[in-house]
């Protein structure tokens, strides 16, 4: 599963909108990946600072 750098993330809700299965939601404070993500890598290739790993 996809590993995010919160020091790293600005929040902007983008990835959320590329993920195929939906596994991404964002909260308030902080996005958060569940158990449906099958590891594409479309939301690390997408996010523009780098935040998301895996
Ligand atoms: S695209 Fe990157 S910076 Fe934007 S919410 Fe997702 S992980 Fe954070
Ligand atoms: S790796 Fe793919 S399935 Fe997993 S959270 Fe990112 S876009 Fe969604």
């Amino acid at each position: 599963m996809v590993k995010i750098n919160y020091d790293a993330c600005l929040y902007c809700g983008g990835c959320v909108g590329v993920c195929p299965v939906d596994a991404i939601t964002l909260h308030e404070i902080r996005i958060e990946i569940n158990e449906k993500c099958v590891d594409c890598g479309t939301c690390v290739e997408f996010c523009p600072v780098g935040a998301l790993e895996g």
